[in-house]
């Protein structure tokens, strides 16, 4: 029975036949039978005696130069026509499926970010195919060697990772089960660590003088971490959204981030007079500190991981634009798992930015998704607390390092 095209498994059997009626036929039957059980079928044949492709037009076939002359009655015995083929079309065979594997490998990348860009990922929940981090790597075959790099993990005696216990247990234990290694989650590092700066840049702390003087929870924070870079129509559309929502707001603005200019000589000429005191513009924000001020109420984020978690400490509710890297899978937990942010998924357009950041700083959504945040920084305060799982985690970090020989 023909199995329909959506249960193709995406599998491509390439069939080789001699140029002979009697190899030919049981060939394109064989890829007939396969192609019904769900198979893509490549039949490769030389241009001497080729078959019709009209009568398989669900086939891809791949003619193959034998550079004989067509007529065989020149050899001596037919072994000696087969032999002569064999020789003559390995390397143009080898040359053409090379080509064709390129191709099938372009289109499977693409369809991954197309077609089943939606679907879940078998064995990866939550996360959709979209959502994983294959973007910003650079071509698909480099996705691929960076994937088999990180699996060699079992080169390491121990893995320690900067998360709490209670959010990635079960992704956790999966990993541990496979690499049989200890895993120590202490994080948030932030948490356990003294409070001291950890910078390349100067922090601007004016910017806490400033928030000192707004209202509680009523500012939106927006920073797209260290290494993000917009350009200026992204940057204006940001500025008018920001401006038309109305809400107070201290945006880093990073030296270099901005294509085309310094830090933030491009910004709407009318912004800055539109806006007045309502806005705070920094080159780089004591982040950590910023958050736990009590008059951020959202932070709009393009959640990195080190981002992400010092948000959900702090009970601050977020407004996503993840970009690549892990941003997207933080992000896919943000919003479906643990529901603190909004998604600002498609293009940047100030209509969009206005409505988001209006969601969560105004509308009964963001309140609810600041408690559920809140939720989240009690049980994170829990875990670094003596009994706590980060705290208990560090313990064990320190017995198994003092357990190595001296
Ligand atoms: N950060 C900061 N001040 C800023 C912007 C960012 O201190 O104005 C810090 C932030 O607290 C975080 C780090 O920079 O610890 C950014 O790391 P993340 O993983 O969020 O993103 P990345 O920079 O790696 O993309």
């Amino acid at each position: 029975m023909e199995k329909p095209e959506a249960q193709r498994h995406g599998r491509v059997v390439v069939l080789v036949s001699a140029p002979l009626q009697g190899h030919m036929t049981p060939v394109l039957q064989l890829g007939t039978i396969l192609h019904s059980r769900g198979f893509s079928i490549i039949v490769a044949h030389t241009q001497h005696n080729s078959p019709n492709p009209s009568n398989h037009p669900e086939f891809i076939f791949l003619p193959i130069s034998n550079n004989l002359s067509d007529n065989k009655t020149s050899f001596k015995n037919p072994l000696d026509f087969l032999l002569a083929i064999n020789n003559n079309c390995k390397a143009p065979l080898e040359e053409s499926l090379a080509q064709m594997m390129k191709v099938v490998e372009d289109e499977f990348a693409t369809n991954l970010f197309d077609s089943t860009a939606q679907q879940l990922v078998t064995g990866l929940h939550p996360l959709r195919f979209k959502d994983l981090p294959l973007s910003g790597f650079g071509t698909f075959e480099d996705s691929v060697k960076l994937i088999e790099l990180l699996s060699k993990l079992t080169t390491s005696s121990a893995v320690i990772c900067n998360t709490v216990d209670y959010i990635e247990h079960s992704a956790v234990s999966k990993l541990q089960q496979h690499y049989q290694v200890p895993f120590f989650l202490i994080g948030p590092l932030h948490k356990l660590a003294s409070a001291s700066s950890t910078s390349f840049v100067i922090e601007d702390t004016h910017c806490v003088e400033w928030l000192d003087k707004q209202a509680p929870q009523s500012v939106i924070y927006v920073s797209f971490g260290s290494t993000i870079t917009i350009n200026k129509k992204d940057l204006t559309e940001m500025a008018w959204g920001l401006a038309n929502s109305d809400q107070p707001f201290l945006w880093v603005i990073r030296p270099g981030s901005v294509h085309g200019s310094e830090f933030a000589e491009l910004l709407p000429e009318s912004f800055e007079e539109k806006v007045g005191e309502r806005g705070c513009i920094v080159k780089w924000a004591p982040q950590k500190e910023v958050l736990a001020h009590g008059a951020v109420g959202g932070f709009w984020s393009h959640c990195g991981w080190n981002s992400t978690l010092e948000s959900i400490s702090e009970g601050v509710p977020m407004v996503c634009r993840p970009y690549f890297f892990d941003q997207k899978v933080n992000t896919r937990y943000l919003s479906s798992e643990w529901k603190v942010d909004r998604e600002l998924e498609d293009v940047l357009e100030r209509g969009e930015i206005e409505r988001a950041i209006r969601r969560l700083m105004v509308d009964k959504q963001g309140e609810e998704m600041r408690q559920k945040a809140n939720n989240m920084k009690s049980k994170i305060e829990a875990c670094v607390l003596k009994g706590g799982s980060s705290y208990g985690s560090l313990i064990d970090l320190e017995k198994f390092i003092l357990s190595f020989p001296t």
